[in-house]
């Protein structure tokens, strides 16, 4: 008998059973697919890390959780800073002095929030929706630019149609500034995350290709509690509908070249371009091998069965989630956690995060 049933190997699945396995408790971890770690398994490809289920930077404020990822890897210096590519121009991101200085030859804050200042008039009032906000953040060239196209590739709907919210987590700076993020702490893995995975799950048992929903009645039996980190709805068999997700494709290609662009990330922010982002891999980790793997990334319609990636934050969707929260609240003997089983737009950190204080609830 085990004393946790722990569904998904994931980060919340993985700190969970590290958790419990350190204070005597007895775990089984059973995950669906050939690999442990979830959406942040890396795979190694010719020497070089390749992040399959999309570029993962760590980055965090939290000194707590610092603390705890450093306990199982060394971090590099990584620093997240993007390019934007409109047709050939390039901008570097998040908008700063450096953007400004190529878009419009401002050289001083001063200068630069002026022709901010001009561009934005036509926005009266509260912006309304994503349009009006990105202009009246930073005006109408670096929207048409560099935010227009992406937006509407990524999301698939007009700009005027999505909501202001998804643009203010941008950071705009009058500094030569070219940090993506804002957070105290940052970098990757060194050996990437399998690294930080593999020791949370050292000793313990792990079942791959092992799907709990299928094989539920035989393996509840078999442990006093459950851990799950699915998908919510799938748990309770889709009885209220489906929740929707917005979905990603990616096109891995090994290249027979040192160094394919020089960045990590480069977003392609104008319409045409069917992709919005393509990232080498190797300069996540300074590599110096003799090939490179990139990987263009599509934004594509969710369709059910598809793999999920960002829950959809609309209010149809939310008031699907409490009727599907309201119904696991109810089970004794199942702890829902992580990004699937919350429906919650969660960064590394805040998982961990959340796993930890399911922790500290769980051995109080
Ligand atoms: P998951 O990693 O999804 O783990 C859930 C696990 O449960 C999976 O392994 C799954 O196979 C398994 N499972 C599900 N159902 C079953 C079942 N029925 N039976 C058995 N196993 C099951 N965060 C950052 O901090 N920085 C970034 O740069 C960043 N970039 C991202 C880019 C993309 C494209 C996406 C989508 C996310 C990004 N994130 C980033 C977020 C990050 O991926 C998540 O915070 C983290 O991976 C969530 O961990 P989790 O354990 O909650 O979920
Ligand atoms: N964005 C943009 N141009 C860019 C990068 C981002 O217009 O070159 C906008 C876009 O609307 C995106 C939002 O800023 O949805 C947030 O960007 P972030 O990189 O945080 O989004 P993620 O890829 O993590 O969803």
């Amino acid at each position: 008998m085990y004393d946790y049933l722990i569904v998904g190997s994931g980060l919340f699945g993985s700190v969970f059973a590290y958790e419990a396995t350190k204070r005597g408790y007895k775990v089984l971890v059973v995950e669906k697919d050939g690999f442990t770690g979830g959406h942040i398994h890396t795979k190694e490809v010719e020497g070089i890390l390749v992040h399959e289920f999309g570029a993962h930077i760590f980055h965090t404020s939290n000194r707590e959780v610092w603390d705890y990822v450093n306990q199982f890897a060394e971090f590099n210096r990584y620093t997240n800073s993007p390019i934007a590519n409109y047709k050939g121009e390039l901008y570097n991101l998040p908008f700063n002095m450096n953007t400004f200085n190529a878009m419009w030859g401002t050289v001083t804050p001063a200068e630069a929030k002026a022709k901010i200042e001009e561009q934005r008039s036509s926005i009266q009032g509260i912006p309304q929706n994503l349009e009006e906000q990105a202009i009246s953040l930073v005006g109408l060239d670096i929207y048409e630019k560099l935010i227009k196209g992406y937006t509407e590739k990524q999301w698939g709907r007009e700009c005027r149609d999505l909501p202001a919210f998804i643009i203010k987590r941008l950071p705009v700076r009058f500094t030569y500034d070219n940090n993506y993020f804002n957070d105290r702490y940052q970098g990757i893995p060194i050996g990437g995350y399998n690294v930080i995975i593999d020791a949370l799950l050292k000793g313990i048992e792990v079942r791959l290709n092992t799907d709990y929903l299928k094989e539920k009645a035989s393996l509840d039996t078999q442990a006093k509690k459950v851990i799950y980190t699915g998908t919510i709805d799938s748990y309770f068999d889709y009885r209220f509908g489906r929740l929707e997700y917005r979905s990603l494709r990616f096109e891995h290609e090994l290249l027979d070249m040192e160094n394919y662009q020089g960045v990590a990330v480069m977003n392609y922010t104008d319409r045409e371009t069917p992709y919005t982002r393509i990232i080498e891999h190797k300069h996540f980790d300074y590599g110096t091998q003799p090939k490179t793997v990139i990987t263009r990334e599509y934004s594509v319609e969710w369709q059910a069965g598809d793999e999920p990636y960002y829950p959809v934050n609309d209010e149809t969707n939310q008031a699907l989630y409490h009727r599907y929260k309201d119904l696991a609240d109810q089970e004794q003997s199942v702890l829902f956690g992580g990004r699937l089983a919350e429906y919650k737009y969660y960064d590394m950190d805040k998982v961990i995060y959340s796993a930890l204080q399911a922790v500290k609830k769980e051995f109080k």
